[in-house]
């Protein structure tokens, strides 16, 4: 069989050791992720600036730096390729001429939890599973629903009761078993522990395997190849998990090392909410780990991780990219929401509400420069939160 895919090996974030690719594999030894390695220097001969341009407008166009071996395996719903949004009025707000917000939710599924599980579910697939489980805050439990019955998967969804509605109902809708939790995801994680080694599902978990963080890290390509690969000064990502941020700065890391891009890489900005910021305590605190955040509770159902077990990636990210991690109330994220429907015309999340903010917070405190070329992450389309939506109307 030939392959585009220039994968070459698995490597434990931490220690380094080298796991093969071509079976199917969870977490390291050492309990940390799991990192796809690419040969760059294959890909960067295989693969030219100009033949991009002429291939698919989704996240398949990057074959070569993506798992998937064989192209009959992608389970697609159309995915990637989201536009760059210009704010000009809220923009003009804050007297900034250059922020876009990268608009996630015209994904499949209305969130960019998309991108992560159409590559887990398709090398999943190519890996003969059969049964799928994730705890989930909602959004991801949706996704994964959609790609399973898709590819004739059995999908297992643990998700707090309390989830936006939206999110038990597409995943029901889609065929998943649901079980409500009454908890959130970090009790969610645990009820899955308990059964899938009993029932043999194959436990997508962000980072407890490793190819969602690969099709998140296609945002990063996608950054790069729309900003003609000279990217941008700053970019806010509403931090759960932390996937897609781990996987930009991977983007990132590997571009370089193909010599597409050059030495100027964005500073990286968390943006977590105050009633859920374990990120934002850690890099306050220097450490390299996060501590779990008691009570978590926020509006913005996707920042409601109290324990990412990527935590020493996002906090790594943060630091080499020069960035930092803030939070913002609940308050703010849905004054947020509301200026940029009102000034925009655009129906947010409340993650990416936070990411606008965030951007208001930092530049009042002279962090962003006015002149800074700025990506804010919407995540998700707003639509998905009828109950939020209700309190603002
Ligand atoms: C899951 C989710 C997030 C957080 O994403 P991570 O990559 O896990 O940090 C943000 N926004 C929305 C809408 C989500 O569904």
């Amino acid at each position: 069989m030939s392959t585009e895919s220039c994968i070459s090996h698995l490597v434990c974030s931490q220690t380094g050791e080298k796991l093969a690719y071509d079976e199917l594999q969870t977490f390291s030894p050492a309990n940390k992720p799991l990192l796809a390695v690419y040969d760059l220097e294959q890909a960067a001969a295989r693969l030219s600036k100009e033949a991009l341009q002429t291939r698919e407008h989704t996240l398949w166009r990057y074959r070569e730096l993506l798992p998937v071996l064989s192209t009959g395996n992608i389970i697609s719903l159309g995915e990637g390729d989201t536009p760059l949004v210009p704010l000009s009025q809220a923009g003009a707000k804050l007297n900034m001429k250059q922020i876009w917000v990268k608009d996630e939710g015209q994904m499949p599924t209305g969130s960019f939890k998309a991108r992560g599980l159409a590559m887990a579910v398709s090398k999943a697939h190519e890996l003969g599973v059969k049964q799928v489980a994730v705890p989930t805050a909602g959004n991801a439990g949706g996704a994964l629903a959609a790609y399973a019955a898709r590819a004739g998967m059995e999908c297992f969804i643990f998700m707090p009761k309390d989830v936006p509605r939206i999110n038990y109902m597409e995943a029901k809708l889609t065929g998943a078993n649901v079980t409500l939790v009454d908890g959130i995801i970090s009790d969610c994680g645990k009820m899955l522990a308990e059964q899938k080694e009993k029932h043999g599902w194959f436990d997508v978990s962000t980072l407890k395997e490793p190819y969602r963080l690969e099709g998140k890290k296609t945002m990063g390509l996608e950054l790069a190849e729309q900003f003609r690969w000279e990217l941008p000064d700053v970019i806010f990502y509403p931090t759960g998990g932390g996937t897609g941020l781990i996987g930009m700065w991977k983007a990132f890391s590997e571009l370089r090392q193909m010599g597409w891009i050059g030495e100027h890489l964005p500073r990286m900005v968390a943006v977590q909410a105050e009633g859920c910021e374990p990120i934002t305590r850690a890099f306050k605190a220097g450490s390299d780990e996060s501590e779990f955040f008691d009570d978590a509770e926020t509006i913005a159902s996707g920042l409601r991780v109290p324990k990412a077990f990527g935590d020493a990636l996002i906090l790594k990210a943060l630091r080499e990219s020069g960035g930092l991690a803030v939070s913002v109330s609940d308050e703010a994220i849905l004054e947020a929401v509301r200026e940029l429907a009102e000034l925009e015309g655009m129906v947010v999340c409340p993650e990416g509400g936070a990411t606008w903010a965030a951007l208001k917070q930092l530049v009042a405190t002279g962090q962003v420069g006015r002149d800074e070329r700025v990506v804010l992450f919407n995540t998700g389309s707003g639509l998905k939160y009828p109950e939020m939506l209700e309190t603002l109307t």
